[in-house]
C-alpha cells in the first residue's frame, strides 16, 4: 500500500516557532515515520516543492493521500487540487484530512460544505470517544482515550453528515467535537481527524498513530471497477 503524506511544514520552519520545536523534521517526517514503521510505503510531498510535491506521477502512484495544512491553505493550487478530486472521485484514492485540514482546499471540494467549525487554545485536555467499536478504523483503541493538551476543535462543525461517525471528542470546558468522521466520495473513501494540533506532540501519541494506521488501512482503494454513460453490455452484443 503506497502512502502519500502531504503536509504544508510551514509552522515548523518558522523562525522561534513553537512547532519547530515539537516537530523539528516537520509533521510530515513523523506520519511518514509510524506508518514506515507500520510497513506501508510511504512518501512525502510539501507545499513548496514543485507541483506541491504532487505531480500526475505521484498521485497516481498513491493509493491514501493524508493532508495536514493550517496557515496557507490558499496557496495550494486550484489545478492541483481538481487532480486530487479527481484522483478520488475516479481513481478511488484515499483522502485523510487530520487537523486543520478541515479548511484545507481538497477537503472543502470533497465535502462541498464550508466545514467552519469553533476552536480555542487554551491547551486543554481531549477525551476521544470510540463510538462505533465495529468500524475498523477503531481496531485495538480502548473505549476511549485522551489526549493530554490539545486544541480545542468544537461544533458546530459545517461537514455533510458522516457515513459513518467513529470518534466524538469531549473537553472540559463542555464543548464536543464529531472528531472522526467517514464519507465514500465517488470510487474514493474520505476520513477527517482532528486531533493534531502543531504545538503539541499528538501525532507521538500511540492511540493517535493507531487511527492514523487504521484509518490508511481503511482508505485503500478497493479496485472495483465503475462505468457511467450509456451501458452497452446484453442488447448489444445479440
Ligand atoms: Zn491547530
Amino acid at each position: 500500500m503506497k502512502v502519500t503524506v502531504w503536509n504544508e511544514f510551514r509552522h515548523e520552519v518558522e523562525p522561534g516557532h513553537e512547532s519547530g520545536k515539537v516537530y523539528p523534521e516537520g509533521i510530515h517526517k513523523v506520519i511518514a515515520g509510524f506508518l514506515a514503521e507500520a510497513g506501508f510505503d510511504v512518501k512525502t510531498a510539501t507545499l513548496d516543492e514543485p507541483e506541491h510535491g504532487l505531480t500526475d506521477e505521484v498521485l497516481a502512484d498513491t493509493d491514501v493521500l493524508i493532508w495536514w495544512g493550517h496557515m496557507a491553505h490558499h496557496e495550494v493550487s486550484d489545478e492541483i487540487v481538481q487532480k486530487v478530486f479527481d484522483r478520488v472521485m475516479f481513481g478511488g484514492m484515499g483522502f485523510i484530512a487530520l487537523h486543520s485540514g478541515h479548511f484545507s482546499k481538497p477537503f472543502g471540494k470533497l465535502m462541498g460544505t464550508g466545514c467552519n467549525l469553533k476552536w480555542n487554545e487554551y491547551g486543554e485536555s481531549e477525551r476521544v470517544w470510540v463510538i462505533n467499536p465495529a468500524h475498523p478504523i477503531t481496531k485495538g483503541l480502548p473505549e476511549y482515550f485522551d489526549v493530554p493538551k490539545t486544541e480545542m476543535y468544537g461544533e458546530r462543525f459545517d461537514i455533510p453528515q458522516p457515513d459513518d461517525l467513529v470518534f466524538i471528542s469531549w473537553y472540559p470546558s463542555g464543548e464536543v467535537f464529531r472528531s472522526g468522521c467517514c464519507w465514500s466520495r465517488g470510487k474514493g473513501k474520505v476520513f477527517y481527524f482532528s486531533p493534531g494540533h502543531e504545538t503539541y506532540p499528538i501525532y507521538k501519541q500511540k492511540e493517535i498513530q493507531q487511527v492514523i494506521i487504521n484509518a490508511v488501512n481503511w482508505a485503500a482503494p478497493t479496485g472495483t471497477e465503475v462505468t457511467y454513460g450509456r451501458w452497452f453490455d446484453r442488447f448489444d452484443k445479440k
